[in-house]
């Protein structure tokens, strides 16, 4: 049985086995692994490590940082695969996807490379006579990062890399589904050449995360998962005085109007809808069908649905994986005679699904809901599976009522030929992320992630220019180099103007 440990200190540290949780290949149900669970001793073990390798760490240059961080990248981009094959063992995507996102994490650190510049400060000389004034920015401390089961890999790469390439140390809490990505990077960290304690990894449960929360050692945290534990997080680390960037679940609209390619946008809604099966935060779960292009839409996703091929993550031929857990698939198939009863008309139904593949993995097809009503549960649901609704309405006005309406506001993507209303659209639109005949808009790594509404609890996104902003913190200063005695001593509130007068 594989041992999925902890990393402190830079190795790995063995749990308390009174502590433990059991990993699974969602391809076939079987159990592949034990993981530790942190208890609050090891929480504050890993933190103490973090503590400690801290003042070194800060004060290294910003070339060596910079360096160590281009190893890492080196590092990971020639072992993708191997990781992809990792993610793919215990999430189940296929391994396309996979490699994509550990693609998309290598994007990070590339950003995070380009350290030295991102940290330079402003300088105005004379401000006033003979005083200068600079502002700076300076790591924060030990800061945390607390991660969902869907990116195991990505998400904890839009954070530690820039989180360290500012001088900070850092604890990951991975999800306890599939932590063996964490442990992986943590090597590369390792053979990187970056110093012990400069990246932990602690896993487990609720027990980590609220030792993480209220730890007085830490000082911010980042979290991405679903919107109750983004508010849990965000009240409680708030009030134990932390900085927090919390973003939460998502219910992602994508807006059709009668102009569009219909064949270019059901191809599209198939591929944000249902691929790594819905377990996206920035799937498409609702498609917007204006001014009667329903009809078109439907057919369209009907025919691709029909020759998608589902099947183990491991099969180069498969398209979709299994969902995370048989819980998990249980629920999600749950919508389709909830959708029955609420009065939606199941236009696929993806239990009926052939699969390629093990009986016992946790497999759902790609399904859809037509006649969605925005009252009905499977509209206000985060269902985070392969079940895509169609609601229809009459305008673009309706379209963008809907979404404001709606209490998530990650991403939001329209279709269409017509520039005006995609003007509009950006303009208007209640979401953080927007696609234009884009149907998956995840900003590349140098803008920054992150929803409106209850998709984010906080101001900063993650990555990009605002995860500079979170880990570091701002310092102005103002600095005379002039004789004492050369100046009056004004009882005055200091200004300029008054200072030029004298
Ligand atoms: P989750 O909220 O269940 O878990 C996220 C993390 O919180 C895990 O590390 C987990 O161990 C921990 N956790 C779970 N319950 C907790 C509790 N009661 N108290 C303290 N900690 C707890 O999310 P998930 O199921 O792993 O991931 C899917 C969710 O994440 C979806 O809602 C999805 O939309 C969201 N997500 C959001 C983004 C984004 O960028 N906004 C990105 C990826 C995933």
């Amino acid at each position: 049985m594989n041992q999925i440990t902890h990393w402190i200190d830079g190795k790995p540290w063995l749990g308390d086995a009174a502590r433990r949780g059991r990993v699974f290949n969602p391809a076939t149900g079987q159990q592949s692994g034990e993981v530790d669970f942190a208890t609050v001793d090891e929480v504050d073990e890993a933190v103490a490590a973090a503590q400690r390798a801290f003042p070194g760490w800060r004060s290294t240059s910003l070339s060596r940082r910079s360096t160590a961080l281009f190893s890492l990248r080196a590092l990971l981009a020639s072992h993708v695969d191997d990781l992809a094959a990792l993610v793919t063992s215990e999430h189940g995507k296929v391994h396309a996807d996979a490699a994509g996102e550990v693609a998309r994490g290598l994007e990070v650190i590339e950003y995070a490379c380009g350290i030295p510049q991102l940290l330079k400060g402003e300088f105005s000389e004379g401000a006033s006579t003979g005083i200068n004034v600079h502002s700076l920015r300076q790591p924060v401390g030990v800061v945390a990062g607390i991660t969902p089961f869907n990116f195991p890999a990505m998400v904890p790469l839009w954070m530690f890399p820039l989180a360290i390439a500012c001088g900070n140390t850092f604890v990951l809490k991975p999800s306890e589904k599939d932590p063996s990505a964490s442990v992986y990077l943590a090597e590369l960290v390792a053979e990187a050449g970056i110093p012990e304690g400069v990246f932990n990894v602690v896993q487990g449960d609720k027990v980590a995360v609220d030792r993480i929360l209220t730890h007085p050692d830490i000082a911010a945290v980042s979290f991405v998962g679903s919107t109750p534990v983004a508010r849990h997080v965000y009240e409680t680390a708030a009030r134990a005085g932390k900085r927090v960037q919390a973003l939460g679940g998502a219910k992602n609209h994508m807006v059709v109007l009668p102009d569009a390619d219909m064949a270019e946008a059901a191809e599209a809604a198939v591929s944000a809808g249902y691929g790594s099966a819905g377990e996206r935060c920035m799937a498409a779960s609702v498609l917007v069908a204006v001014g009667g292009c329903g009809d078109a839409l439907v057919e369209g996703i009907r025919r691709r649905v029909d020759g998608l091929e589902v099947g183990p993550g491991t099969d180069p031929k498969s398209e979709m994986g299994p969902l995370i857990t048989a819980e998990h698939r249980d629920k999600v198939a749950s919508y389709l005679d909830i959708g029955t009863e609420e009065g939606a008309t199941v236009v696929i139904d993806g239990r009926g699904r052939r699969v390629n593949g093990d009986e016992n993995g946790y497999w759902l097809g790609p399904s859809l809901i037509d006649d969605v009503a925005p009252t009905m549960q499977v509209y206000r649901d985060e269902i985070f599976g392969p079940v895509l609704s169609v609601v229809r309405v009459e305008s673009l006005d309706d379209a963008l009522a809907l979404i404001r309406a709606n209490g998530f506001g990650n991403g939001a993507a329209i279709f269409t030929g017509d520039g005006g209303a995609a003007q509009r659209f950006e303009t208007e639109v209640e979401a953080g992320m927007v696609g234009i005949n884009v149907a998956i808009p995840v900003p590349v790594s140098y803008y920054s992630f992150g929803g409106w509404q209850g998709s984010l609890f906080g101001d900063l996104h993650v990555y990009g220019p605002d995860g500079v902003r979170f880990y570091t913190r701002g310092k102005a200063v103002t600095s005379r180099w002039s004789r004492i005695g050369e100046h009056h001593a004004s009882l005055a509130f200091p200004n300029a103007a008054a200072s030029e007068s004298r």
